[in-house]
């Protein structure tokens, strides 16, 4: 956010790397994560980096032999539902990255550097969705929840009240409305 260098794009054209080093921070919709004519979507499985959120980062970028030397933060947001109660919850990734890209690139190892762009998108791209959440999702309600699943329901509740709970996945309740309804009309 200092002496003007903020960007709004991830692409850095090499011209600015004058004297080998280059301090690019930028922050730009996370639409732009994605090729330009993707329909693709910033997600692994139920929880997503909204696409008009922000992505930011702060990356120093180095000309080392043979290619371009990237290292430095990112941080993009994400929402996904809660496991027990399906409202939805909102989150941050903040992570470091440190990759080379070169003309040549090893499949899986580095990344490709154009004549006169380094296109930083796919690696923010990659380590935004390596660093999302994978495991349930938990809102900050304080109350055990009427619809958590059992398996969630024995790490969270220390004493369970009463006898044994019915949990529903929250996912079928339309289904059960549904089913409910059906009832009543036959
Ligand atoms: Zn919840």
């Amino acid at each position: 956010m200092s002496k003007g260098d903020r960007q709004r794009s991830l692409s850095v054209p090499l011209r600015l790397i004058s004297d080998g080093q280059l301090n690019w921070s930028a922050t730009v919709p996370a639409a732009a994560l994605l090729e330009p004519e993707s329909r693709d979507t910033l997600r692994i499985a139920d929880v997503e980096v909204p696409l008009d959120s922000d992505v930011g980062v702060a990356l120093a970028l180095e000309l080392i032999s043979g290619g371009l030397s990237v290292a430095g933060e990112v941080r993009a947001a994400w929402t996904g539902p809660c496991a027990r109660c399906w409202l939805p919850v909102d989150g941050e990734v903040r992570t470091t990255v440190r990759e080379v890209f070169t003309a040549e690139p090893h499949e899986g190892e580095q990344y490709g550097l154009g004549p006169e762009f380094a296109d930083l998108a796919p690696m923010v791209r990659e380590a935004v969705l390596l660093e999302l959440p994978i495991e349930a999702i938990r809102c900050p309600h304080p109350e055990p929840c009427p619809n958590l699943p059992a398996e969630l329901a024995e790490a969270h509740e220390d004493a369970a009240e009463g006898g044994p709970a019915e949990f529903a996945d929250p996912r079928w309740e339309a289904l059960e409305a549904l089913r409910g309804r059906s009832d009543e009309t036959t």
